[in-house]
C-alpha cells in the first residue's frame, strides 16, 4: 500500500492540496488513475498487488464498467490469464454489449479504477445477475469509500481518505490555500 501510494504520487495520479471538483465541491485530495494507467509497467506493478489478493478466488472472468473499469479489467485479466470484458451504458442502462458473453455459474471479479460509492459497479452487477453468475468481489486501484458500505468484498491497491466540502464552508478556502481545478494548470 505504501509503495503504491508512492508510485501514484510520483505520477501525479494522487494529489493532495485544494481542488475544485466537477460537482462544484472542494476537496483536499484527488485521484486520477489515468495518470497511472498511461504507464503500462507501473500499472502492472500496482495492479499486481491487487491480483495477489484475488488469485485464489477461482475467477473465470473480469468485468468492469466503462470507462474507469476497462483498463483495470484488462490488466487484471491479463495477469490472471482469464478473459476481461466491460459493460457500458445503452440508453442509460448498464449492459454487456459487443458480443461479450458470460456463462451461468461464472465466478466474476468486478473492476473499477476508483471506488467511491460503487454505483457503476452495482449497475454492472445488476446487468450480470440475469445470467446467474457469481460475483466474487470488486477490485479497484483506489478505494476511497470511507465508511460507505459495498455489498461485496473490495480489494484495492490503495486506500485513500479524501474529504470533500461545500464551497461555502471549505476549511481550505478559509486558510487561503490556492484552489486548483484537477487536470488544468489554472489556479483560481
Ligand atoms: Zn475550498
Amino acid at each position: 500500500m505504501e509503495k503504491n501510494l508512492q508510485i501514484m504520487k510520483e505520477l501525479d495520479a494522487v494529489l493532495t492540496g485544494h481542488f475544485l471538483l466537477s460537482s462544484g465541491k472542494h476537496s483536499n485530495g484527488y485521484a486520477q488513475c489515468a495518470k497511472l494507467l498511461m504507464h503500462p509497467k507501473k500499472a502492472e506493478e500496482v495492479l499486481n498487488t491487487v491480483v495477489e489478493q484475488v488469485r485464489d478466488l477461482k475467477i473465470d472472468k473480469v468485468i468492469g464498467p466503462a470507462m474507469g473499469g476497462i483498463i483495470v479489467a484488462y490488466e487484471i485479466g491479463r495477469q490472471l490469464g482469464v478473459p476481461a470484458m466491460f459493460t457500458e451504458r445503452e440508453n442509460d442502462v448498464m449492459t454487456l454489449r459487443r458480443g461479450f458473453l458470460v456463462e451461468r455459474g461464472d465466478r466474476i471479479l468486478i473492476t473499477e479504477d476508483v471506488i467511491t460509492t460503487g454505483k457503476s459497479s452495482l449497475e454492472t452487477i445488476k446487468a450480470l445477475q440475469v445470467y446467474d453468475v457469481e460475483i466474487v468481489g470488486l477490485a479497484a486501484i483506489v478505494d476511497r469509500r470511507g465508511t460507505t458500505e459495498f455489498p461485496y468484498p473490495v480489494y484495492s491497491a490503495l486506500k485513500l481518505s479524501i474529504d470533500t466540502y461545500e464551497s461555502e464552508n471549505c476549511p481550505l478556502c478559509k486558510e487561503n490555500i490556492p484552489l486548483v481545478k484537477p487536470g488544468s494548470r489554472k489556479k483560481f
